[in-house]
């Protein structure tokens, strides 16, 4: 009998983590507190319209991408899986101007040049610092001291000699933000376009790894979105014989003699010999433990003062909108307010293409609405007696843009589902809501221990303990808590069936 694991999560992290440990032969329950595995990475129905929730791009869909045989270990990605690569994948129109990013940088550069050839240097810069992070490849990491069944794939030396121009353009792209970056571009439609793509106060590198992620073929959609590739990794656990609580919460870890014992959930308790907890770190440290854990690295990560977080707007229209692009910039002649902020724009995605997102004839769109850490001024509505009313008055000037903006959608809007941070607090259980970390210009790129100085056998991952977030790095760490156990019982890590 293998070590009794139990898991805290059912979110990317967590299914990981209970897919590596039982491959390297632990005894695996994980207990999630929602009705269906995913956290974060889900999507929804309403009124027949699916509503993608999170993956926008995959990292690693492409298989030059390391954490593309992670994907694949883990079932998230198969040869059946058709992969998505839009080209151009983002569309705005600026003065009237057509503008495109396109995945070809030979086109982006020609394009880019036929609308603003004033901007020649600086479009050679941008092509210039695209072509320099291709090149990068993380390497896999491996914990220090782990033993392998089955080594990862090294970097060669001549890959590793091509990605230092990148390596040394990386310092300075940290430390200047999307925002002020683009500015070296006097067009403001080339500005728009590229301060839309990620947050404009992350730091440009950001924006650089995203757009070479795009150039060089990956960052594409998985068939299906996350509700499938979900649901494909949560077979692989349960068919290598995995434990999988829905419905099931945890409420507190127990400790004995500096050891945790096991999770109760309700009346239960569930005897473990180790445990992995993947639901955020905050969360987790504030509420299953007498007193919070005072390692320095946790109180790092609690020190954070603001999260990723999102009004998020499913909009289900009757009417066949597969003659607009995928993904769209609608730029807004006066700014539309959401929860605070002013937002000159309105992002969409719009889900037409793909068989069962909407009844026939119709489509699903989706918004991201801003990008501000909008969870307190969501609670004070709330507090207020507002929260409701507000939804309504914001589907309402959503419908208006729409209808002025695309005006195929007047009076076609069937459904307009809202989720606000609070919505993703409370099905997710994360902190604000947020479901990555606040990524700003200067910030330091930091990993974290993740574990206790003073409980032996516990281990934590999730989007939270991996900077900056998102699903690769909830990925990475979900397998990196195995090999941390595995290290602590000198056990060998596995990636395949036994
Ligand atoms: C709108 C949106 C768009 C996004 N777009 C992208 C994208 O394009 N690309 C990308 O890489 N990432 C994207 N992300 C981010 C990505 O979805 C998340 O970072 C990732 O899914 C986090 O995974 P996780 O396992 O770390 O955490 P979570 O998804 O938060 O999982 C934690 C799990 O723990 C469970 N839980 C919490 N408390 C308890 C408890 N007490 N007991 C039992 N279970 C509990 C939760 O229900 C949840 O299932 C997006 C997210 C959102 C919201």
């Amino acid at each position: 009998m293998g070590k009794k694991l139990v898991i805290v999560g059912g979110g990317i992290a967590g299914i990981t983590a209970g897919i590596y440990a039982r491959m390297s032969g632990f005894e695996t329950t994980i207990i999630e507190k929602h009705s269906l595995p995913g956290g974060n990475c889900t999507s929804w129905r309403r009124n027949g319209y699916l509503f993608e929730g999170a993956i926008h791009w995959l990292s690693g869909t492409s298989p030059r991408n390391p954490d593309n045989l992670l994907w694949r270990e883990t079932g998230a990605l198969n040869d059946m899986t058709h992969i998505y690569n839009h080209d151009p994948y983002l569309y705005t129109k600026y003065d009237g101007i057509d503008l495109y990013l396109y995945r070809d940088l030979n086109k982006l550069e020609e394009h880019f040049l036929e609308i603003s050839p004033d901007d020649l240097k600086a479009i050679k810069k941008l092509s210039k610092d695209i072509k320099c992070y291709s090149t990068i490849k993380m390497p896999l990491e491996n914990e220090k001291g782990v033993k392998l069944k089955k080594q990862t794939p090294e970097m060669a030396l001549r890959d590793i000699i091509a990605m230092l121009p990148a390596l040394m353009r990386m310092g300075r792209h940290m430390k200047i933000s999307i925002a002020d970056y683009a500015k070296m571009f006097k067009h403001a439609g080339i500005h728009r376009l590229l301060t839309t793509a990620c947050p404009p106060y992350f730091p440009a590198m950001a924006l650089l790894f995203f757009l070479a992620t795009m150039s060089g073929g990956d960052g594409g959609y998985p068939e299906g979105g996350s509700l499938e590739m979900i649901q494909r990794m949560a077979d692989t656990y349960k068919s290598l014989g995995g434990k999988l609580l829905l419905n099931t919460k945890a409420e507190k870890i127990i400790v004995e003699n500096n050891r945790s014992k096991g999770v109760q959930t309700g009346e239960n308790i569930i005897d473990a010999d180790c445990i992995i907890v993947a639901m955020d770190t905050i969360t987790a440290v504030n509420t299953l433990f007498d007193s919070p854990p005072d390692d320095s690295w946790i109180a790092d990560i609690t020190r954070v003062e603001k999260g990723c977080v999102c009004t998020f707007a499913g909009i289900g229209v009757k009417a066949d909108l597969s003659h607009l692009p995928h993904s769209m910039v609608i730029n807004l002649d006066e700014a539309f307010e959401v929860a605070g902020e002013k937002m000159p724009f309105l992002s969409l995605n719009n889900y037409a293409e793909y068989k069962n997102y909407a009844p026939e004839g119709s489509t699903a769109l989706t918004a991201i609405l801003g990008f501000d850490d909008t969870y307190e001024w969501w609670k004070n509505e709330k507090t207020k007696g507002t929260y409701q009313k507000t939804k309504e008055t914001l589907k309402e000037r959503l419908e208006n843009i729409l209808a002025h903006h695309i005006p195929e959608t007047s009076g076609k809007i069937e459904i307009i589902d809202i989720a606000t941070p609070l919505t993703y607090e409370r099905y997710t259980g994360s902190w604000h809501g947020s479901y990555m970390c606040r990524m700003e210009a200067g910030a330091k790129m930091k990993t974290y221990p993740c574990n206790l100085q003073n409980v032996k056998n516990i281990f934590f991952a999730g989007q939270r303990t991996k900077f900056p977030g998102g699903l690769p790095p909830a990925l990475e760490s979900g397998r990196r808590a195995v090999q941390l156990l595995c290290k602590e019982f000198n056990i060998i890590f596995q990636n395949e069936v036994i």
